[in-house]
């Protein structure tokens, strides 16, 4: 993969609406779109797979060992050293299963558009990979990451900021397996297209955003509660300016801005203990040491078992990401329960979603929306 270097600018202005901005256009730094490997499943038993028109399918080498027209809705399963699929047993650790046609391949009921590959793990299990262009990926992640009926400008920052993330995941990657699982971007393969997104899509085709010419981890959340976080206090990766965190005052008008909740002892107990820490009889849960976006880094519980601290996006994901909404809370003791009082859902770093619908609708054009989100960022189109 690439770094970036600026070289014979050309540069394509776009709409000066609410800030003018620049895309840079270096010609062909990749001949291609990329291909990214994105993990479906991961060591399971069984799936269910249909296949509508003609296949193929080839191990892992490019020798066909099997081909057919359409497949009915049959079982995959993995035992002693081969896959199945229905009563047919191959002998292969890995078989690669391409359509003749786009999405004509159907896994738990879900389409996807790109190759897929069975791969063998251990005790009768498998993974299961797609290798799908980026493009096709960024349309099945748009929709599920971002309300459909949002504003272009809105989804055409998302898409620039998945891109950017995916392509990151792809650089750093590039020798494993797979590039990308699909727990860390909303992806239901095709499920989640349409012509509307589509379109949004091609429009920024291609285009990252760099940082110092480099790509870099785009992470974004549902809503920051009025400044967006450090990456440093957040992962304890090295801060960089696009990811250091700015004020936001454009998503108040989330649900989640600010938000209250109460979570029985004896569940936050139950959860700990699941993610393998154990405490008993809590008495104070504190979010401590927090970041530009005041949320906090780490999280401090005191318990009959003494006072302990682990790091506060960890918490929040272990209790519960869908009601602990984030690590910018307040907290007070209930005798069984806990009431946290926060602002904003997700870890806070980079683009806040409903920050970035409020600009569109206040009229700020995309590259504006990730300008002003991602500090000091370029914005470049590599193919
Ligand atoms: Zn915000």
């Amino acid at each position: 993969m690439f770094a970036i270097l600026p070289a014979m600018s050309a540069g394509i202005p776009l709409s000066c609406q609410r800030g003018t901005t620049v895309v840079h256009d270096y010609g062909a730094i990749l001949d291609k779109i990329p291909v990214l490997r994105v993990l479906l499943m991961n060591d399971v038993k069984e799936a269910q797979l249909s296949i509508n028109g003609s296949y193929q399918i080839t191990g892992s080498l490019t020798n066909i060992i099997d081909q057919g027209q359409g497949l009915q809705k049959t079982k995959i399963s993995a035992s002693n050293g081969g896959i199945s699929i229905g009563n047919k047993r191959y002998d292969n650790s890995e078989l690669r299963i391409t359509g003749l046609r786009d999405g004509a391949i159907e896994l738990n009921n879900i389409r996807y558009r790109g190759e897929i590959r069975i791969v063998q793990q251990f005790n009768n299990k498998f993974s299961v990979i797609e290798e799908v262009d980026l493009e096709s990926f960024i349309s099945g992640v748009l929709g599920s990451e971002m309300p459909q009926t949002w504003n272009e400008e809105a989804l055409r920052a998302q898409a620039v900021t998945a891109r950017t993330y995916a392509m990151y995941k792809k650089k750093v990657r590039r020798n494993e397996v797979y590039h990308l699982d699909m727990l860390e971007l909303a992806y239901r393969g095709m499920s989640s297209e349409s012509p509307r997104l589509n379109k949004i899509v091609q429009d920024t085709k291609g285009i990252v955003m760099v940082y110092d010419w480099n790509i870099f981890p785009a992470y974004f959340h549902s809503t920051c509660g009025g400044h967006t976080e450090d990456v440093g206090s957040v992962f304890g990766k090295d801060s960089m300016p696009p990811l250091s965190g700015v004020a936001c005052n454009y998503c108040n008008n989330s649900k989640y801005s600010r938000w209250s909740t109460d979570v029985s002892k004896s569940e936050i107990e139950r959860r700990l203990r699941d993610a393998n820490i154990y405490v008993s009889n809590i008495s104070t849960v504190k979010a401590i040491d927090p970041g530009a976006g005041k949320h906090g880094s780490r999280v401090e519980i005191v318990s009959a078992d003494g006072s302990k601290e682990m790091n506060a996006n960890d918490f929040r994901l272990v209790v519960g990401p869908n009601y602990l909404y984030s690590t910018a809370f307040d907290s007070r003791n209930n005798g069984q329960s806990i009431t946290f009082t926060g602002r904003g859902w997700g870890h806070g770093v980079g683009l806040c979603q409903y920050g970035a619908q409020a600009m569109a609708e206040k009229g700020f054009q995309w590259a504006a929306i990730l300008k002003y989100y991602y500090p000091k960022i370029e914005l470049v189109r590599v193919y």
